[in-house]
């Protein structure tokens, strides 16, 4: 039998203590079901913060951690119409447990990639540019040369967020946190298309809005909270949309009172685990994942920067991921 390896979690904590390797036999395959090897798995936030605990999902432990990834399908059963040997797989559905080298699953619980994208990109598909995606398009009509505004530009979802922008004509203003080479990391933004890029202590003083007479932005995706988010808020338009899909600093969201009065704020939520539940097999989550692919295949997107680790070694890619420290989504 092939020989197979997962990682599992029994308690909640920290991942690099509690996450552990096992090695597995595959069950035998079933007519309706299909064998997958994977091929990546990216770790995300909220992979990190379901392990802790501290996330609304919780698994049944013993739990194979993982959201996303791709696999290689290897086998397929006798009633399994829609597969064939060879296709790319992503998981449909949350918590599926991608951390493994091997899985037998229902057919229906995976959907099939583009074989002309990377792996990379096809194993991190359906989190982080479907985020970017849905809060560009649906809280506020934003038409070309429009502005929006986002804080933790420099994440995997805000490197999207950006590279969407520059593809629908979007102008970004795009907040990061200062550090050394703040230099590179501002180059590094503009050349995926963001078309300004502001440390958090220059949100106050900026002249971006008034001297350099840019458009004051529509909508502002927020995924740090605190200072930095209500610093940005006093930059939306009247009548604008925040949107808050993280909250990387801990801190709450703190939205003045005169900003609903007077500037008619309008602060909203999103969680891409519960669009994809509402829009299970839709036609909009077809389109969307189609359209993603498309930008992919035309080369108008790129996925983060990133390190690939052998699984064995799964205890490093565990330690270099930043142990985030608030709440995240997916
Ligand atoms: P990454 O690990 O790629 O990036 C994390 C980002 O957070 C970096 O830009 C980092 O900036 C910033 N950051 C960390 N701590 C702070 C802080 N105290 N103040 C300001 N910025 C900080 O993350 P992802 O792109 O995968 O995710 C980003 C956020 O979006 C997470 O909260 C994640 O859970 C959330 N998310 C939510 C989704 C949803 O559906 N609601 C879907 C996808 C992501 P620096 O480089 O300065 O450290």
């Amino acid at each position: 039998s092939t020989k197979a390896s997962k990682l599992v979690y029994s308690e909640y904590g920290e991942a690099s203590k509690v996450v552990r390797q096992e090695s597995e036999s595959l069950r035998i395959q079933k007519d309706h079901e299909i064998t997958v090897r994977m091929l990546a798995a990216p770790v995300n936030p909220s992979d990190i913060n379901t392990i802790q605990g501290v996330y609304p999902i919780k698994p049944k432990l013993p739990s194979v951690p993982g959201n996303e990834g791709v696999g290689e399908v290897i086998s397929v059963g006798n009633n399994v119409k829609n597969f064939t040997p060879g296709d790319r797989v992503i998981p449909r559905y949350n918590a599926w447990g991608t951390w493994r080298t091997h899985a037998v699953c229902e057919a229906t619980e995976m959907m099939k990639v583009s074989q002309n994208i990377g792996i990379i990109e096809a194993a991190t598909l359906s989190v982080n540019p479907c985020t970017a995606y849905r809060m560009l398009q649906d809280f506020v009509q934003l038409s070309s040369g429009d502005t929006i505004m986002q804080n933790g530009a420099n994440s995997a979802a805000g490197q999207y967020v950006i590279q969407l922008c520059r593809v629908w004509g979007i102008n970004s203003v795009n907040v990061v946190r200062n550090r050394d080479n703040i230099e590179e990391l501002k180059c590094y933004l503009a050349d995926l298309g963001a078309t300004h890029v502001l440390i958090e202590e220059e949100l106050r003083t900026t002249e971006l809005f008034k001297a350099q007479g840019v458009q004051k932005p529509k909508l502002l995706l927020n995924c740090v909270g605190g200072k930095n988010a209500q610093d940005c808020l006093r930059h939306l338009f009247k009548g604008g949309v925040m949107v808050t899909y993280g909250g990387m600093s801990r801190q709450p969201v703190t939205i003045p009172t005169s900003a609903f009065i007077f500037k008619d704020i309008n602060a909203h939520g999103f969680w891409i685990t519960q669009w994809n539940k509402d829009h299970d097999r839709s036609p909009e989550q077809e389109e969307m994942l189609q359209d993603i692919t498309c930008m992919y295949e035309a080369d108008l997107l790129k996925p983060p920067i990133h390190k690939l680790v052998p699984f064995n070694n799964y205890q490093e890619a565990l330690e270099n991921t930043i142990n985030p420290k608030g709440f995240s989504g997916v």
